[in-house]
């Protein structure tokens, strides 16, 4: 796939050292709150301008954006700023209307993405156009539904195409909002090397504190830009006020990323060494919930006068996961050896429990 987004020969970032950036406020939400917004963002140097104008919300009744009402705050943005401007496009109707207000860069959301019908639906209406297209991952971690996206995007003619990586919705996330699982868009990388991969720290993180730390680790991995929240009253937001920042916090978070320089000579291999640390994470966090069902194991022991160990279930588990080790091409003593100090682990841990 040929992707790229540079337009017109600009450097999109803050200057050329920077990565480009996308910022702006979640929705537009009035006049006043988008020209503000986009003075200070432009007056830090910030070139593309991004606001949601139709807002995909979980539940009905919430803020569902201004529409096509606020497509002229954003003329005057670039009318008086010359920012670029980008927005969310869910249906084909919302392209149509973007496009004609002149909306430089469009993306698809990470709701939309999920859905082929609405991605066919989408690439139908861009069929002619040239206009850039970002495309959010999906909400659920599988990256054959973001490249699958990504190549109805490409097969209409759109070849100014780019990822937006914004984590994926997990049910016991404590720390991020959407967990990165940065092995994610490594591999999108890997699989086509030229595509632009955009992170969004504001929605992975959920919080404004955790926007500069993700935004390091993005230039860490080599990520080619950044999309970030910003408002010039973030506290009162309409949608995501937790993640937002003021453009001047954003401006400071910019100043001080360190963006590596030397990606390219050892890319392959530190990008390979990254993913194997964020399964090990994953491995870590999968051992982290078995012992805690174990624990809650313990407790129906204790209840019910069980003993801790009941070698049937114990064999049963050996026996099953080893000849599984041997499908998947590993050695079953191996797999063996792994259970064991799993299972060890584990009846220490329903021991401690149970004695209480
Ligand atoms: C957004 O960018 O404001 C948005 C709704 O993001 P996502 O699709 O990633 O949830
Ligand atoms: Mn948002």
């Amino acid at each position: 796939m040929e992707l790229e987004l540079t337009l017109e020969g600009m450097n999109l970032g803050i200057d050329e050292r920077r990565p480009l950036v996308i910022a702006g406020p979640c929705s537009a939400e009035t006049e006043e709150q988008v020209m503000e917004t986009a003075r200070q963002l432009s007056h830090n140097g910030i070139k593309i301008f991004r606001a949601g104008v139709w807002k995909p919300r979980t539940k009905p009744g919430g803020f569902e954006g201004k529409g096509a009402e606020a497509l002229p705050w954003l003329q005057r943005v670039k009318a008086e700023t010359g920012m670029l401007l980008a927005t969310e496009v869910a249906t084909p109707e919302h392209v149509e209307t973007a496009l004609k207000a002149g909306i430089d860069i469009l993306w698809i959301g990470a709701r939309t993405t999920a859905n082929p019908f609405s991605v066919q639906a989408i690439a139908d209406a861009l069929k002619g156009t040239d206009v850039p297209v970002l495309v959010k991952n999906p909400v659920n971690p599988d990256i054959e539904l973001w490249t699958g996206a990504l190549l109805r995007i490409n097969n209409a003619g759109i070849r100014r195409l780019g990822a937006i990586h914004r984590g994926f919705s997990s049910v016991d996330s404590k720390l991020y909002r959407n967990p990165p699982m940065w092995h994610i868009p490594i591999e999108l990388k890997r699989r086509f090397p030229s595509l632009t991969i955009i992170t969004d720290p504001s929605h992975m993180g959920g919080r404004r504190d955790l926007v500069a730390p993700l935004a390091q680790q993005a230039m860490d991995l080599g990520m080619d830009g950044l999309m970030i929240e910003a408002h010039c009253n973030p506290d009162c937001a309409w949608s995501d006020a937790n993640q937002q920042v003021l453009p001047e916090v954003l401006d400071f978070i910019l100043d001080r990323l360190v963006v590596r320089e030397s990606v390219e000579i050892t890319e392959s291999i530190s990008q390979l060494r990254k993913q194997i640390d964020e399964l090990d994470n994953q491995l870590m966090d999968l051992l982290t919930k078995r012992m805690r069902v174990s624990r809650e194991i313990a407790e129906y022991k204790k209840l019910h006068n069980m003993t801790v160990v009941q070698t049937t279930r114990y064999s049963e588990i050996l026996d099953k996961r080893a000849a599984q080790g041997v499908l998947c091409g590993m050695n079953p003593d191996f797999v063996k050896k792994v259970y064991e100090a799993i299972h060890s682990e584990s009846v220490r841990q329903q021991i401690e429990y149970m004695n209480k």
